[in-house]
């Protein structure tokens, strides 16, 4: 088969990826969706033609997103992701014996019955007891919740459409209104090297409101220039390394204790974006 998926960010600036298989598409109120299988990079979820995940490379942003406040905090016990419909980053929180509760909230149900329908190995924590999924806007979740969390993870797609808010200041204050005393917050932060102004935004909008903000980097191929940014906002602990005497899960392929601490250091044309 000899089709090819444009995943075109600008006008000038298009990824190909030669399709195996095209295995499910479907029109859903908030967005395109299809899962495809890809020559090297196994199945893929892709919403509005910008994959979000693919079974080859998914543990390295998976991980970094949740391993690095989930070790950060010293007993992390309520979770809250806002998106992640593909399970990733629930799966990676779930692998804490500590967390007795991850409230999922997505608000595109098919997006998360697809993931468990053709994307088995990477919505596995669906099924976990201690996974309570809520389909709704993030947005308003974060405005009426009355419930208290230690970490709060933010996996949203590109800021365009419903998820253009939750790069904003206004969320983020909602949500450090939700985390407990020394609660902690993750978001994914886009492409320095290519949505610098996003990545940008995201830091100085955690930097008002938290007492310490901080970026972490992490090499992810499939995500538009394979750069990739993550902010995390702190009420208390110190962000940049794991809580004392806190050891990884086992079975990790990307995240160690002394990744964590070098994904803090930054190139200087990283460090200007944060200056401006
Ligand atoms: N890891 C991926 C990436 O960086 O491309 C994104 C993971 S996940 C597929 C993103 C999810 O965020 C999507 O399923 C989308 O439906 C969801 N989403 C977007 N806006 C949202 C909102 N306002 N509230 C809750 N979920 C939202």
């Amino acid at each position: 088969m000899n089709v090819w998926l444009s995943e075109e960010h600008t006008a000038g600036y298009a990824v190909h990826w030669r399709l195996r298989d095209i295995i499910h598409v479907e029109q859903t109120p908030y967005q395109e969706l299809a899962i495809v299988d890809t020559h090297e990079w196994g199945r893929a979820l892709i919403l509005d033609s910008i994959v979000q995940t693919t079974e080859v490379d998914e543990f390295i942003y998976h991980e970094m997103i949740a391993h690095v406040p989930m070790m950060v905090h010293p007993n992390p016990v309520k979770v809250l992701i806002i998106g992640g419909g593909d399970g990733g980053t629930l799966r990676e929180v779930l692998k804490y014996d500590s967390v007795d509760r991850v409230d999922l909230v997505e608000i595109d149900k098919q997006v998360i019955e697809a993931c468990r329908k053709y994307l088995p190995t990477i919505s596995a924590g669906f099924s976990d007891d201690r996974a309570n999924i809520i389909i709704q806007d993030g947005l308003k979740y974060v405005k009426e919740a009355e419930c208290k969390y230690d970490v709060v993870i933010i996996d949203s797609s590109d800021p365009v459409g419903p998820a253009v808010e939750l790069f904003s200041a206004e969320f983020y204050r909602d949500i450090y209104e939700l985390l407990h005393e020394d609660g902690i917050m993750t978001v994914q932060a886009e492409s320095p090297a290519f949505y610098g102004d996003v990545f940008a935004r995201v830091y100085h909008n955690m930097n008002t409101i938290f007492p310490r903000a901080g970026v972490y980097l992490a090499c992810v191929p499939s995500y538009v220039s394979g750069f990739w940014a993550f902010g995390i906002a702190s009420k208390q602990y110190h962000p940049e390394r794991a809580a004392a005497g806190r050891k990884p899960v086992t079975g990790l392929r990307y995240y160690t204790t002394d990744i964590h601490q070098a994904a803090f250091v930054l190139p200087p044309f990283v460090q200007k974006l944060l200056e401006r």
